[in-house]
C-alpha cells in the first residue's frame, strides 16, 4: 500500500475523481480549492459516492469505504495541501490564465522532487509552464470522463519536461490502476481529441450529407465499432482482420485510399446541418433528461470497466 502524499488542486468533478482513484490505491490525498465551500462539499460527495460504489460492488481497490475516505483530507490552504506531496494533480478551470496562476503558486509549495501535473483537456503544457522555475517537473496527465471507469490517462510533456518526471508519472498512474499513454511531444488536441474530432467530422458529414440519421450514425459506434474498440484499438483490429498488418494493407490500401479521397472538407458545424443534428439529438434525449441519461451511461461504463477488470 502506498504511503506517498498526493495534492489535488481544484475539487470539481475531475478533482474529486482523482482523489477517489488515488485513495483507492492507498495514497494519502489532500484536496485544496480556492472556494472553501467546494472542499467541504467535495468531501461529502466523495463519501456518498464511495458508499454507492461499495453497495453496487464497483468500489475500486481492496480497502473499505471508511479506510479510503480516511485517506482523503480537505484543506483551505494550498501550502498545507501541497506540503510533502510527491505528486500534485491540478484540476482547476480550463482557462489559460487560471492554469498559469495556479502553476506559479503551486511551484512555491512543493519539494524538489514533486511532479506538478495538470488535468487540462486542451491547453498545451508549454503554454502555462514555460516561465516556471520547476518547469522540468511539469506535465499534463489528461483523464477521460468518467475517470473512475475509463482508465486512460494521456501524459503530455512540455519540450522541457524531464524524462524522469514522465517515467515516474507513468509508474504512479499504473499503481492506481489507470492506463497511461505518453505523447512524445505536445500537439493540439493531444491524442484523444484528435482521434475523437476525426470521428466527429465524418459522422457530421454522413448526417449532413443525408446518408444516415443522427441516431443511426451513433449506432455505428455503439453497436459496431465501439464494441471491439472497448478491447482492441484500430491497428490491432487491422492486424487481426487479415494475416497480419502487411497482409491487411496489401488487401485494403486501395479501398482505404478510395474512401478517404471521398471524405470532403472539414464540416463548418453551422447552418442547416447543425440545426438538423441539434433537432434530432434533442428529440432523442430531451435536455431535461440529460442527467438521467448520464447516470444510465455511468452505470453501463461501470459494468464494462468491471467486466474488463474481471476477464
Ligand atoms: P469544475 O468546474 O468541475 O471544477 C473546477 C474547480 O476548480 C472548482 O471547484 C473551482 O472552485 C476550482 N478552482 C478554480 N480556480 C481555482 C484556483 N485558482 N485554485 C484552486 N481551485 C480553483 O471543472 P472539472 O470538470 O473538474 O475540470 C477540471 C480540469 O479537468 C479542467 O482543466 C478540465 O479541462 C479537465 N478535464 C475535464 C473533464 C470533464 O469531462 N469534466 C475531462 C478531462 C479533463
Amino acid at each position: 500500500m502506498e504511503s506517498q502524499k498526493i495534492g489535488i488542486v481544484g475539487s470539481g468533478l475531475i478533482g474529486r475523481s482523482w482523489a477517489m482513484i488515488f485513495a483507492s490505491a492507498g495514497y494519502s490525498v489532500t484536496i485544496f480549492d480556492i472556494e472553501p465551500s467546494q472542499v467541504s462539499n467535495a468531501l461529502k460527495l466523495i463519501k456518498s459516492q464511495l458508499e454507492e460504489l461499495s453497495e453496487s460492488g464497483m468500489l475500486r481497490g481492496t480497502l473499505s469505504v471508511e479506510a479510503q475516505f480516511a485517506l482523503i483530507k480537505g484543506s483551505n490552504s494550498m501550502e498545507e495541501a501541497l506540503a510533502g506531496a510527491s505528486f500534485v494533480q491540478e484540476c482547476v478551470f480550463e482557462k489559460l490564465e487560471v492554469k498559469q496562476k495556479v502553476f506559479s503558486e503551486m511551484e512555491q509549495y512543493v519539494g524538489d522532487d514533486a511532479i506538478l501535473s495538470s488535468s487540462s483537456s486542451c491547453i498545451m503544457p508549454s503554454q502555462f509552464t514555460e516561465n516556471l522555475k520547476r518547469r522540468n517537473q511539469c506535465l499534463i496527465s489528461h483523464p477521460i470522463n468518467p475517470p473512475y471507469y475509463a482508465p486512460l490517462v494521456e501524459i503530455i510533456p512540455a519540450p522541457w519536461t524531464d524524462q524522469s518526471a514522465i517515467d515516474r508519472t507513468r509508474t504512479i498512474m499504473e499503481s492506481i490502476g489507470q492506463v497511461p499513454v505518453t505523447l512524445k511531444k505536445e500537439v493540439p488536441g493531444f491524442a484523444v481529441n484528435r482521434i475523437q474530432y476525426a470521428i466527429i467530422a465524418e459522422v457530421w458529414r454522413l448526417v449532413e450529407g443525408g446518408v444516415l440519421s443522427a441516431d443511426d450514425v451513433d449506432k455505428v459506434m455503439s453497436a459496431g465499432l465501439g464494441l471491439r474498440y472497448a478491447f482492441l484499438g484500430p491497428l490491432e483490429v487491422m492486424h487481426l482482420n487479415a494475416e497480419g498488418m502487411q497482409s491487411y494493407m496489401e488487401r485494403y490500401t486501395q479501398s482505404i485510399e478510395h474512401v478517404l479521397g471521398n471524405f470532403g472538407p472539414t464540416p463548418t458545424f453551422t447552418g442547416s446541418g447543425l440545426e438538423q443534428i441539434i433537432k434530432e439529438m434533442d428529440a432523442k434525449i430531451p435536455l431535461d433528461k440529460l442527467e438521467e441519461r448520464r447516470q444510465w451511461r455511468d452505470t453501463r461504463l461501470a459494468a464494462l470497466a468491471k467486466l474488463k477488470r474481471d476477464l
